[in-house]
């Protein structure tokens, strides 16, 4: 096994933790590496085809992502919204249409798609960036810290875990994390980890050329959600939502076949002359999801005191969107929660 020593090791290779590498490099602190489980960088902000497969939306109050790409000037788009939207509220009642008011502000999305965050915000320390490490134990030294992925150990001045909290308790921690941080990493559901999301790609957005928004809602059909996800050029149309969870373990064609079938109902017969169709089940990826699927739909609680404590011997602290106090779940929290942590390293790096 290999082995060397760098002065901070990143858990994580999600918005977070990337938050973390950026803040060092900026700060002229270089020597640190990255590792990540997964063969990519991102975690649950990934774009496939023009879709955004994990994150998309922010909203004003969300200063940190706006501060972001700001920095990384990158530019935003107001979430297209224009037309009827359709509201299925009961198998047996008959859709109802409802126009967005035009004067409520609509969510943002990042021009590029939410990717272009992550690949604007790693470039600079891509070199750093390890990717295939999937780190299985952290064990605390006399004077250093190490960790232990499947190829090589890293010794270290510190550890930063910027993983979810649930998925980072598979590592083993040696001495033991204290009971109760434990417990509260047991008990912090992975914002979004139980969501399906789908995503279609068109030669014409032919919804908006019936005066139709390209949203559609409601809890009895295949598709819980469903958002017009054209790009903010304008030249690349597409439609993207989240799936019913109640067909999670119907088969792929099952389940493409009813989503396909729902929006054909509500939309019109077009759907089915897509160009891709992909789909996502966060439940189904370890680096995101546990073992037992959780499903929450009003943002649980997070921000837990614990996950602002560092432990063993200072040399091991947590970063990540559930550790956050503020708009702990979101790519907000995420932002958030690596700025207070990387503070942490290059204000100990000044004393
Ligand atoms: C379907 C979906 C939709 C969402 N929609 C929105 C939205 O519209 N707006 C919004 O603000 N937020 C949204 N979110 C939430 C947003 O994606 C997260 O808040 C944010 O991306 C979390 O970043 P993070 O760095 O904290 O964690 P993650 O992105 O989960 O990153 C953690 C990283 O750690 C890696 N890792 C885990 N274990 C190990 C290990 N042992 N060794 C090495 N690496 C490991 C993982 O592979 C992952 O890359 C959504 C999430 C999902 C899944």
């Amino acid at each position: 096994m290999k082995e060397s020593y760098t002065k901070f090791v990143i858990i994580g290779a999600g918005l977070s933790g990337l938050t973390i590498g950026h803040q060092l490099f900026q700060s002229g602190q270089k020597d640190f590496v990255v590792l990540e489980a997964r063969d990519r960088i991102g975690g649950r902000i990934m774009t496939k085809d023009g879709i955004d497969l994990g994150a998309t939306w922010f909203q004003s109050h969300h200063h940190e992502v706006s501060k972001m790409l700001e920095d990384l000037k990158l530019e935003k788009f107001h979430q297209y919204n224009k037309g009827r939207s359709v509201l299925v509220y009961s198998t047996m009642a008959p859709e109802h249409y409802f126009e967005n008011d035009p004067s409520a502000p609509s969510a943002y999305r990042i021009v590029g798609n939410s990717m272009a965050m992550i690949n604007t915000l790693a470039k600079p320390f891509k070199d750093r960036i390890h990717l295939g490490h999937l780190v299985t134990d952290v064990h605390e030294d006399n004077d250093t810290i190490s960790v232990i992925t499947n190829e090589h150990l890293f010794k270290a001045e510190k550890v930063i875990v910027a993983a979810p909290p649930r998925i980072a308790l598979k590592i083993r921690f040696m001495p033991e994390l204290p009971a109760e941080l434990i417990s509260a990493m047991e008990t912090t559901h992975t914002w979004m980890s139980n969501a399906i999301k789908v995503g279609l790609t068109f030669e014409k957005p032919f919804w908006r050329a019936k005066n139709l928004s390209g949203m559609v809602i409601g809890q009895v059909g295949a598709v819980t959600e469903l958002y017009d996800h054209s790009n903010a050029e304008d030249n690349r149309y597409a439609l993207m939502g989240f799936v019913n969870e109640g067909l999670r373990d119907f088969s792929k064609k099952d389940r493409k076949d009813r989503i396909l079938n729902y929006l054909a109902k509500y939309l019109g017969e077009e759907v089915l002359i897509y160009k891709a169709y992909v789909e996502k089940d966060w439940s189904q990826d370890s680096n995101t999801c546990g073992d037992t699927i959780k499903s929450i739909y009003m943002s649980p609680s997070y921000g837990n005191k614990l996950f602002v404590d560092s432990y063993m011997n200072d040399r091991l602290l947590f970063s990540g969107a559930e550790t956050s106090a503020l708009y702990g779940g979101y790519m907000d929290g995420a932002i958030h929660s690596g700025l207070l942590t990387a503070n942490k390293l290059v204000i100990k790096k000044a004393n």
